[in-house]
């Protein structure tokens, strides 16, 4: 039997790229034959500082060749210690932000959960309001607000108190972005239960990069203010520098009551993820939500020495923003060079997205790429965005080798 008889045929990722991968460094995966792929998809914005960072890397491999701490579920470890310290010396307290840190597992859905239930004993209200092509993560309770009718289908369940919203220019600006929202909220006969939160994306990666402009984020966060609903920014893959700042939300100016962060927050692609809450909000009794892999120690000892290493200055930020205009720029020419598709140049910082007409000519173009040597997925309700998540650390060069492989890709395909 191969191994692809052996495990169950829900795998995905492994159906695009139909190779063995064996090795990889910074921006570039190996596979078992030694070909070489660019990597633009960066562990879907896990890796946003590459594949084995040599720092990050080294400080894995001491922590192991020293017996410290693997698996500590919540207890006291000087690297859960060294990771909380650095986290609020150099990524909250500079932002003015004064969240208290829950760990809520290890996957990004945990941390979802996680601030929902919290939002949801908080008001002792049941409704959350999520937004048109969100993605929030595939357990019951994240993919209760997540849009995606594909993945909605594999509940099993009825999939309850989620009240979608369109996301920011889902009626292309005809019609004022909250009046349906704060109209409802305000009307005896609207018939909504009124939610505990809000659950938003400032850039919607799954959905199909999809970005809400600053304003819309400020007014969504007024609004939620005047009618006491807290607001959830799910930060786990826009986060880490994503879009630029460390969280994506910066550039709005607003302070959410819940974040969560997931994905690039271990560095090294470890698992790891965070529910961050406003003090105020830090009601739980000890052990009234917990779990068991909530304090990989390598996980802590990486995720500190990214803090350290690419948040101690704004080096990597400026650098990301002038990456994505780059991205930007070569996305706008293929936009102008085929005027009859309608593509759409899409995104913000180093998360960026070329929407074509179908998810076959997106498909098309990725299959393409991947045979050029790069790695490039598709996002958005019909496979029809091509993402591109590269790691933001990658060199100037492999960011032009790899838009070059995408021009040409389109170019085949589109002719
Ligand atoms: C990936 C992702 C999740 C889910 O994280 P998992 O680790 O896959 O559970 C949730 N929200 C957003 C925005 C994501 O991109």
């Amino acid at each position: 039997m191969t191994t692809s008889e052996l495990e169950s045929q829900v795998r995905s990722y492994s159906r695009s790229w139909p190779t063995v991968f064996d090795r990889a460094t910074g921006a570039t995966m190996y596979d078992t034959d030694g070909r070489a792929y660019l990597d633009f998809f960066a562990g879907a914005g896990a890796l946003n500082y590459g594949h084995n960072h040599p720092e990050l890397k080294k400080v894995v491999l001491d922590y192991l060749a020293s017996d410290r701490v693997v698996h500590s579920l919540d207890m006291f470890t000087p690297a859960r210690e060294d990771f909380l310290t650095t986290f609020h010396d150099t990524v909250l307290a500079p932002r003015g932000l004064d969240h208290k840190v829950i760990f809520p597992g290890p996957g990004g859905a945990n941390a979802v959960e996680a601030a929902l239930k919290l939002a949801r004993k908080v008001t002792g209200r049941e409704a959350v309001v999520n937004f048109t092509n969100g993605f929030h993560g595939m357990t019951l309770g994240a993919l209760s607000v997540t849009g995606n009718a594909m993945k909605r289908g594999g509940a099993g369940i009825p999939l309850v108190h989620a009240t979608p919203m369109p996301y920011d220019d889902y009626f292309d600006g005809d019609i004022p972005d909250f009046l349906y929202l704060e109209r409802l909220l305000t009307d005896a006969g609207g018939g909504m239960n009124e939610p505990a939160a809000v659950i938003v994306e400032s850039v919607q990666g799954e959905g199909g990069m999809n970005t809400a402009r600053a304003e819309w984020l400020r007014g969504l966060s007024d609004l939620c203010k005047r009618h006491g609903i807290l607001l959830i920014v799910d930060d786990i893959q826009m986060g880490c520098g994503r879009t630029g700042s460390f969280f994506s939300f910066e550039e709005a100016g607003i302070v959410p009551d819940i974040i969560t962060l997931s994905k690039s927050i271990s560095g090294f692609g470890l698992p790891m993820a965070l529910t961050l809450v406003r003090p105020e909000l830090d009601i739980w009794e000890p052990g009234e939500h917990n779990g068991t892999f909530r304090g990989i120690g390598p996980a802590f000892a990486t995720a500190a020495e990214a803090i350290r290493r690419f948040w101690s200055d704004d080096t990597l930020e400026r650098s990301t923003i002038a990456k994505g205009l780059q991205i930007e720029a070569r996305f706008n020419a293929l936009v102008a060079r085929y005027p009859d598709h309608g593509l759409v140049a899409k995104g913000r910082g180093m998360a960026r997205g070329l929407q074509f007409g179908s998810g076959d000519l997106a498909g098309a173009v990725c299959a393409e790429a991947f045979d050029r040597g790069l790695l490039v997925e598709t996002s958005g309700p019909d496979s029809e965005v091509v993402k591109l998540l590269p790691p933001l650390t990658l060199t100037d060069e492999e960011l032009d080798r790899g838009l070059t492989i995408i021009e040409e890709s389109v170019a085949v395909v589109l002719g």
